[in-house]
């Protein structure tokens, strides 16, 4: 087996990974709060995670991957306050919280699929883990590092970090924090602001609460990934990952949770991918730059110049490093597909290539080179680089410049399939579908342009046609002042 390098956040280098046990990996990955659609935003960990997971499969481990379903306990302000975001959908839209939750997990699961996001081996959701959770806090209080106060239960920050080091996967100094955040106390439940709720007894309009030793209440945010995680995959596990936004304070929260329950830390290998920014901008909801998965696959976001398919969303992330940003522009997705077409082309051609008696390309130890890459943390954007350069090759045999041996291209096939399907998960026939969409779409408004110069010449005929027929087809066609518009 390949020895594999990955970067760890605790220690803030590049660390070989030996698991636990020498043939199963544990790994546990935040996942998302369900009440909206996923953006770009999300995109990137689950990509990032899933190249992780294909790739430890790849190199033999047996692989027990958990991404949770936040559907409780986030709250709008922060992790202590505010209305929980869920329950407010279910509120606004009068729906019972369960059903929001389901919506979106449906949406999510069928973006993630279009992706060809792998489904993790265990989805637990943080409301169905109540129990564990109590169990959890009790912990933590039985060993002196919480206390209750009016029915709420609220880590003790400053007592924890006294023998242990709060801030030490961030890299924050809490001495510093507990300077800061000083003013602040003397009117809240907590003793100091930086205390976090491991339970909040809930208030009358909280729609979402269980019964608990302490108050009718809810789990605290950070408190699920502690108890999930650690019950899924045992009290030390290998790897927990997610965004680097999670890094404090959710892990950082994570990280003293385990400890003061447990009496030791629970994982071995912490890592974080980088965000995605829009145009240079962070994204946001009140920035207007909020671009669901769903929109760029149809095109329908005011920023986005055409449709881009699942795949080249993939393979745009795929071609950054995972610790590397991205940014977000229609140049640069332009770029993506287009280069993303290029390897498609190269990987179509070398499965009609005919073999010589003998090669006068190099194409051996593709397959090699780019383990290479993938084990030194994940480098996914050296692979694409070396497909690129095999690219060439395959692109000088198929135009007849140069020949190839049956062994080689026996070599190079099997090395493409396994880099690009299984190892980068790049479905290659599939963006064909976004193609298709694309030219269906420009067929539609070419007719439409038709009917309205018909209409300027008063060929009522043609224009009426083309006007019913697609209305029979299922269109609806609407007339505006500067043209048309229409939906299916
Ligand atoms: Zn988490």
């Amino acid at each position: 087996m390949k020895q594999l390098t990955i970067y760890n956040t605790l220690s803030r280098r590049k660390e070989p990974f030996t698991p636990l046990h020498p043939e199963h990996v544990g790994m546990y990955v935040c996942g998302p709060t369900v009440y909206g659609d996923a953006h770009l935003g999300h995109a990137r960990p689950a990509i990032t995670f899933d190249i992780l997971y294909r790739y430890l499969k790849y190199l033999g481990y047996k692989v027990r991957y958990v991404r949770n379903i936040t559907d409780v306990g986030h709250l709008e302000h922060d992790a202590d306050e505010g209305e929980d975001k869920v329950a407010k959908k279910a509120r606004l839209e009068q729906l019972e919280p369960m059903e929001v939750v389901q919506y979106y997990l449906n949406r999510y699961h069928k973006a993630m699929e279009a992706l060809n996001v792998l489904p993790p081996s265990i989805e637990p959701h943080a409301s169905g883990h109540i129990i564990e959770q109590i169990a959890f806090v009790q912990r933590i209080l039985d060993a002196g590092y919480a206390y209750v106060s009016e029915g709420s239960v609220y880590f003790d920050v400053e007592k924890y970090n006294k023998e242990h080091h709060y801030g030490k996967l961030s890299g924050r100094n809490i001495d510093e924090l507990l300077e800061t955040t000083r003013a602040l106390d003397g009117q809240s439940e907590k003793r100091r602001s930086m205390d976090f709720a491991l339970w909040k007894k809930a208030q009358p309009e909280h729609i979402m609460h269980w019964p608990s030793p302490w108050s009718e209440g809810f789990p605290g945010w950070h408190l699920e990934c502690s108890a999930m995680g650690t019950k899924y995959l045992g009290d030390t596990f290998d790897i927990h990952g997610g965004g680097m936004d999670l890094m404090f304070p959710h892990h950082e929260c994570e990280i003293a949770q385990s400890t003061a329950a447990l009496g030791h830390e629970s994982v071995r290998y912490w890592m974080h991918n980088n965000m995605i920014t829009i145009n240079g901008q962070k994204m946001g909801k009140s920035l207007g730059n909020f671009i669901t998965l769903d929109e760029f696959f149809s095109g329908s976001h005011a920023l986005l110049e055409q449709s881009y398919g699942p795949m080249t969303i993939r393979f745009f992330i795929l071609q950054a490093h995972y610790r590397g940003t991205v940014d977000f522009s229609n140049e640069a997705l332009l770029a993506a597909e287009k280069g993303f077409e290029r390897l498609r082309d190269a990987y179509q051609r070398l499965f009609k290539l005919k073999a010589s008696a003998s090669s006068s390309v190099e194409v051996k130890g593709l397959l090699e080179r780019c383990e290479e890459a993938m084990c030194d943390d994940l480098n996914t954007p050296i692979v694409i680089s070396h497909l690129f350069e095999s690219a060439k090759a395959i692109n000088t045999v198929a135009d007849g410049k140069a020949s190839i041996s049956e062994e080689d291209l026996a070599e190079l096939q099997a090395a493409w399939k396994v880099i690009v399907c299984d190892i980068l998960g790049l479905k290659m026939e599939d963006e064909g579908d976004n193609k298709n969409v694309q030219a269906y779409q420009k067929a539609i408004d070419l007719l439409l342009e038709i009917r309205l110069e018909a209409k300027r010449n008063k060929d009522w005929g043609t224009s009426d046609k083309i006007r019913n027929e697609l209305s029979n087809l299922g269109f609806s066609v609407k007339d505006t002042k500067d043209g048309f518009e229409w939906s299916l």
